[in-house]
């Protein structure tokens, strides 16, 4: 979506957003909520020039969409205020976080900016296969940062026929999220998928999810971890774990993508689940999308605390599908109660 005035002017400022922004709740500035928002994405289409704080203002949007999914008229303020960053961008008009992080990915194909090899987790490289069905599609987080899930993540796969890409790039996310070109990074990851022969890939990133499904043009089957396992959990040799554990939706998933069911099927199979208070379509950003974590970090681990408190009484695992939204939880105080789907599986492998 560009910066459409038409789309801009379906907004009737009604305000009904203002209840639910993750941001405004901590900032309470209306420049920091949706509508807040919606007038300067108008401003710029008008050819206003931007000031800093227009950047804080549109760079603050974590992307969780709650908005969308309770505003009367039918805006999407997501898409229009990503729209507005690209505007931006195009303008050279970007924070110096923006401009580091892109630097990072389009030097090193990573968002840490890490030389390291990408792969370094991979003890046994024999294990990669030049042709398969699947591709397990890691992401910069889980290749440098969560190792000990992708490792289990590609164990559970690899009992499926998976393959690794020889030299993934990270999927373009946050280049996309924040207003940056990531054709590259899209042709070189699909060039190297085509290169398998397979036809569907999973992975367990809600934003390499929402990425490689939403904005690669390929004729591709993209399947995120709780959408696989739903669908293979009775394959798996399991032994039930006297657990109990909370979910949480990442925005990515869940409001973004409709993945609501599956990951409850899966942990429903492995040990009892009890909702937070606010869940589904319902649930609370992490507030570490959007590039909002590397640029604002103290407001990003704000929302994070706020999250959780929806946290219910007596559950064992904060468990989700994102290791964003991990790191965010255990920086904001869950600490390792915070685990990823594919571990819980993991861990009740007989
Ligand atoms: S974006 Fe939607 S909910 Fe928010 S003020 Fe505009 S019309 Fe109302
Ligand atoms: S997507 Fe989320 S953070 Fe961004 S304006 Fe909408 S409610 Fe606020």
């Amino acid at each position: 979506m560009n910066l459409d005035l038409k789309e801009i002017n379906r907004c009737v400022r009604c305000g009904t957003c203002r209840a639910v922004c993750p941001v405004f709740e901590e900032s309470g500035w209306e420049s920091a909520n949706t509508r807040g928002r919606i007038l300067l994405t108008r401003g710029l289409a008008r050819g206003l020039k931007a000031d800093p704080e227009v950047l804080d203002s549109l760079n603050t949007c974590t992307t969780c969409g709650i908005c969308t999914d309770n505003c009367p008229a039918g805006v999407n303020p997501p898409q229009l205020i990503e729209a507005a960053r690209r505007e931006l961008v195009g303008q050279g008009i970007v924070t110096r976080e923006q401009a580091a992080l892109s630097r990072n990915i389009y030097e090193s194909g990573n968002t840490f900016g890490d030389p390291g090899d990408r792969l370094a987790w991979l003890r046994d490289r024999s294990r990669l296969r030049e042709k398969a069905d699947y591709v397990y599609f890691v992401g910069c987080m889980n290749s440098y940062r969560r190792s000990d899930t992708a490792a289990r993540t590609f164990d559970l796969l690899s009992r499926f026929g998976a393959t690794l890409l020889p030299a993934e790039q990270c999927c373009g996310s946050p280049l996309l999220r924040t207003g940056f070109d990531a054709h590259r990074f899209a042709d070189e990851n699909l060039r190297q998928i085509k290169g398998t022969g397979a036809n569907t890939v999973i992975t367990g990133c809600a934003g390499c999810y929402t990425t490689l499904k939403n904005n690669y043009s390929a004729d591709l089957e993209v399947l995120s971890i709780p959408e696989f396992l739903a669908e293979h959990i009775f394959e798996l040799d399991l032994e039930p774990l006297d657990i109990t554990v909370t979910y949480h939706d990442p925005c990515h998933l869940g409001r973004h993508n409709k993945i609501y069911e599956q990951p409850r099927r899966v942990i429903e199979a492995v040990c009892n689940l009890k909702e937070m208070k606010a869940c589904r379509e319902a649930a609370r950003c992490c507030g570490g999308g959007g590039g909002v974590r590397s640029a604002y970090k103290d407001l990003s681990l704000r929302m994070a605390k706020r999250r959780l408190q929806d946290v219910p009484e007596g559950v064992d695992y904060i468990v989700t599908s994102c290791p964003l939204c991990i790191r965010n939880l255990r920086d904001a105080g869950a600490g390792e109660k915070a685990i990823d789907l594919a571990d819980l599986v993991a861990s009740a492998i007989r």
